[in-house]
């Protein structure tokens, strides 16, 4: 493993953006966003993604120039056009806008739109609570989970974030796909040699397996039977048709075997709790579910091992494997 600081890992990040054709303004967002999973310990967004991310801006696939805009299409209803860019710049230039949209109409929609590889929910739905906000966010991707019963990918592993504010501290974050297991995890158990649990996929024959390379060649499957594959199903319609953007078979057939990054949208969903009728008591209210929760032991809550990590890693940095380090390394 090659150890180095957050500091370097952002540095390295950048560099390699840049030297594959991302400008600066664009290669400082894609390289915080990186950094910020990685300080949170969340490999599969972090520098794993990096050689995947430069190849498609040298490519010319994605724009590393990318200038999003943003447009009001209802008083309650937002779309930021991410110019054919990674969604990190998108996602920054949004931010704002819906904060201010959901605390003028109590409840606001944001629809990316023409963004690449929209990663984690997290960091949407987590700056949207420091902001005093509950918020949702899905996204689709590329066709890797098989609809319930069936054997052949249909559905991104399709993540949902859901984000709520607390008085003091972090806000209270889940953020988890719709799958049995992430695809960068069986990914990442796959370049390390690891097994998967047997209910993570099938192979192309239907059969389980726990060979993280037999699941990536067949299908992965939704959590919990077909409640996981319904999850995913409502999101490939609120993050495609709702927002005019692709669903996941769709957004393979685009990609046309190239292997880059999905290109699509994400919806993210903010609530302004001060409109809802309870704008003195929600917060204390929504910490007895809290502290009821905290008070059965075996309990954490969702968002608690970032939050550790977070704290550990600035001064402990980071370690990514030397076979990744080298891979970044060749691309500059
Ligand atoms: P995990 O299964 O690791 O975790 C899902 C959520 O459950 C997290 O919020 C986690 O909190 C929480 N959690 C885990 N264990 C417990 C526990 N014992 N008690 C309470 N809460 C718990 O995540 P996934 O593998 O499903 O997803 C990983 C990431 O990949 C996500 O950020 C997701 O957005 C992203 N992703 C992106 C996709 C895309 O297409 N862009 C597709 C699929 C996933 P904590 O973080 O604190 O552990």
């Amino acid at each position: 493993m090659i150890k180095m600081s957050l500091k370097e890992a952002h540095e390295l990040a950048v560099s390699c953006l840049s030297k594959n054709g991302c400008d600066a303004v664009n290669a400082q967002a894609i390289a915080g966003r990186m950094i910020q999973a990685e300080g949170d310990m969340c490999h599969s967004h972090g520098l794993f993604r990096l050689p995947w991310y430069a190849k498609g801006v040298k490519s010319g696939r994605a724009n590393g120039a990318a200038n999003p805009s943003v447009e009001q299409l209802a008083p309650g209803v937002i779309r930021v056009d991410g110019d054919m860019g990674y969604a990190p710049l998108g996602q920054e230039v949004g931010h704002q806008p819906l904060v201010d949209c959901a605390r003028e109409n109590g409840i606001a929609a944001l629809a990316f739109v023409n963004m690449f590889h929209i990663a984690a929910m997290w960091p949407e739905v987590e700056k949207l609570a420091n902001d005093g906000l509950c918020a949702l966010a899905v996204t689709a991707s590329y066709p890797y989970v098989a609809p319930a019963g069936g054997t052949k990918p249909i559905y991104g592993t399709n993540p949902i974030g859901f984000a709520w504010p607390r008085p003091d501290g972090p806000p209270l974050v889940f953020d988890q796909a719709s799958s049995s297991m992430a695809r960068g995890e069986i990914q990442i158990a796959a370049r390390d040699g690891h097994a998967v649990p047997e209910t993570a996929g099938i192979g192309p024959d239907g059969e389980t397996t726990t060979d993280p390379n037999v699941v990536l060649a067949g299908a992965q499957l939704g959590f919990g039977g077909y409640k996981g594959a319904s999850l995913a199903m409502m999101v490939e319609l609120l993050a495609g048709p709702l927002i005019g953007q692709f669903l996941s078979i769709e957004a393979k057939a685009d990609d046309d075997g190239r292997g880059g990054a999905p290109l699509g949208g994400e919806l993210v969903i903010a609530l302004d709790p001060a409109k809802f009728g309870d704008a003195q008591g929600f917060l204390a209210h929504g910490e007895k579910l809290f502290e009821a929760i905290l008070a059965q032991d075996g309990t954490r809550l969702p968002g608690a091992r970032r939050f550790a990590n977070r704290k550990k890693t600035p001064q402990e940095g980071i370690e990514i494997p030397e076979s990744l380090h080298r891979d970044i390394l060749d691309l500059m």
